[in-house]
C-alpha cells in the first residue's frame, strides 16, 4: 500500500550549521541499510527532512526492519502517495486507507492538513473539516479529538498528496558518523557487543580488538566473536576487527606473576595493546562491557587500576551502572544475545584463579608487572605486528 516513508528525527541535536552532517550521515546510512533489500529505494532530504521513495513492489518488512537499526531516527512514516484526481477522490482514497489501516476503526483522530502546493482549490482548515467530516460519516464510531488524538492524519498537498499516519518508533541516537571513532574491546560475551551498541548509537563508527589464545581457545570461540561484530555492524555500520594473539603473553604472566593478581594485569595488557592501536587508527577513546562489581576484576579497585595504563584515551563504560538483566534485555533486543550464550570459552575463563584479587593495589600490581620486563614489550611488539584484521558489516 505505502510508496514512500518520512523519516522524522530528533531536531534538538542538530541546530545551526550540524545539521547537513547529521542528515548527510542519516542518509547515508539509510541507504548502507536498504542496500540488502528487495526493492529499490531513493532516499534523500529536502528542507528539514529525509524521505525514502520506492518502487512498487519492494519488500514492506524488509525495509522497515532494516531503517529501523539505522541510528539518528525517531519514527518512521509510512506515506501513501496519491495522484490529485480532485478532493471527491481523495475523501474516498482516505477511508479506504483508514479502513485497510485500522480494521478495528474505533479510534480518535485529528486530520492535520498542509496545502504547498498554494493553487490547490482547498485551504489547510477546509481540507481538515471536510476530512475530518467524511471520515466521521464513513465510520460512525470515531472521534475527533483535536488535543491528543490517537490517529493524527497528516495530508500533504504537493505535486502530489501525500497521507500518513502510522509512526513506526525508530533505534534513536546519532546517525553513524557524526561522532568520531572508538576502539571497542569485543569478547565473547554479553557485555561487550551491548556496550559498542550503546557507544555506536551516539553515532560512534566502532573498531573493535579480540584477544584471542589459541589453541585455549577455539576458532569456534572466534567465529562468535566476528558474529557478535556483525550483529554490532547491521546497526554501527562496517567495523574492522582485528584479533589479537595473546596467548603468549597469557603464558608470560601466568608463568612470572602471582596467580590471584593474574586476570588483573592481564586485563592491564589488553587495555595498553587495544589503545596502541586505537590511536593507530584516529580512534578518540576505548570501549569495554564492564559494570561496577560484576565480578573482581569489575570491582572500583580493580577499574582503577586497569583504567591507569591507558595514557592517553578516555575509557568508556556504558553499562557502569547496570544490572545485568538491563544488560541481557538489551543484548536480547539487539539481537545478540542467542549468540553471546553459545558456550565457547573466551580466553579470560581459563586462566581465570580461584580467588582472584578483588582489592589490588596499584601500586604492588606495577611491582609485580616488573617481573615480565625481559620480554613483555617484545612480546606485545609481536602481538600487535601480527595481528589479523577482519572487515565486517
Ligand atoms: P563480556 O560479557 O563482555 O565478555 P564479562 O562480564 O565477561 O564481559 P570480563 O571478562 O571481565 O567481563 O571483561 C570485561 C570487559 O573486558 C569486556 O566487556 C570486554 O570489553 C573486555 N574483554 C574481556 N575479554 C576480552 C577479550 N578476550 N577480547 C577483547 N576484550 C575483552
Ligand atoms: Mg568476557
Amino acid at each position: 500500500m505505502f510508496q514512500a516513508f518520512l523519516i522524522k528525527y530528533a531536531e534538538i541535536a542538530i541546530k545551526g550549521k550540524n545539521r547537513p552532517i547529521f542528515e548527510d550521515a542519516l542518509v547515508k546510512q539509510l541507504r548502507r541499510a536498504l542496500k540488502p533489500v528487495d526493492g529499490s529505494f531513493h532516499v534523500y532530504k529536502t528542507q528539514g527532512r529525509v524521505h525514502v521513495d520506492t518502487e512498487p513492489g519492494f519488500d514492506y518488512d524488509g525495509a522497515v526492519a532494516a531503517m529501523q537499526k539505522v541510528f539518528g531516527i525517531t519514527a518512521i512514516c509510512p506515506v501513501l502517495v496519491l495522484e490529485d484526481e480532485g478532493f471527491d477522490v481523495l475523501k474516498q482514497q482516505v477511508c479506504d486507507y483508514l479502513r485497510e489501516t485500522y480494521p478495528e476503526q474505533d479510534h480518535t483522530f485529528k486530520v492535520n492538513a498542509r496545502r504547498a502546493r498554494k493553487n490547490y482549490p482547498i485551504e489547510s482548515m477546509e481540507i481538515n473539516a471536510k476530512m475530518g467530516e467524511a471520515i466521521l460519516e464513513a465510520f460512525p464510531q470515531m472521534r475527533v479529538d483535536v488535543k491528543d488524538p490517537e490517529i493524527m492524519l497528516h495530508i500533504e498537498i504537493r505535486e502530489k498528496i501525500y497521507v500518513y499516519s502510522l509512526s513506526i518508533p525508530g533505534a534513536g541516537g546519532m546517525p553513524t558518523g557524526t561522532g568520531g571513532k572508538a576502539m571497542l574491546l569485543l569478547s565473547g560475551g554479553i557485555d561487550s557487543p551491548v556496550a559498542g551498541y550503546m557507544i555506536a548509537k551516539r553515532g560512534v563508527v566502532l573498531n573493535a580488538v579480540y584477544f584471542h589464545a589459541p589453541p585455549y581457545t577455539s576458532e569456534r570461540a572466534k567465529q562468535k566473536v566476528v558474529d557478535l561484530a556483525r550483529i554490532v555492524s547491521d546497526y554501527a555500520g562496517e567495523i574492522y576487527l582485528h584479533v589479537v594473539n595473546f596467548t603468549e603473553i597469557q603464558k608470560y604472566i601466568y608463568e612470572k606473576c602471582p596467580h590471584d593478581e593474574l586476570t588483573i594485569i592481564m586485563r592491564r595488557y589488553m587495555m595498553r595493546i587495544a589503545e596502541r592501536i586505537a590511536l593507530e587508527h584516529d580512534c578518540l577513546a576505548l570501549v569495554t562491557g564492564e559494570s561496577i562489581g560484576q565480578v573482581a576484576s569489575q570491582t572500583m579497585a580493580s577499574l582503577l587500576v586497569t583504567n591507569e595504563v591507558c595514557e592517553t584515551l578516555p575509557v568508556f563504560r556504558p553499562l557502569i551502572g547496570f544490572d545485568k538483566e538491563q544488560i541481557v534485555r538489551v543484548s536480547k533486543d539487539i539481537g545478540a544475545f542467542e549468540t553471546s550464550i553459545l558456550p565457547f570459552e573466551d580466553c579470560c575463563t581459563i586462566w581465570v584463579a580461584k580467588h582472584p584479587v578483588t582489592k589490588p593495589s596499584a601500586k604492588v600490581i606495577r611491582r609485580h608487572e616488573e617481573y615480565l620486563k625481559e620480554n613483555i614489550d617484545e612480546m606485545v611488539e609481536t602481538a600487535v605486528s601480527g595481528r589479523e584484521v577482519i572487515k565486517v558489516g
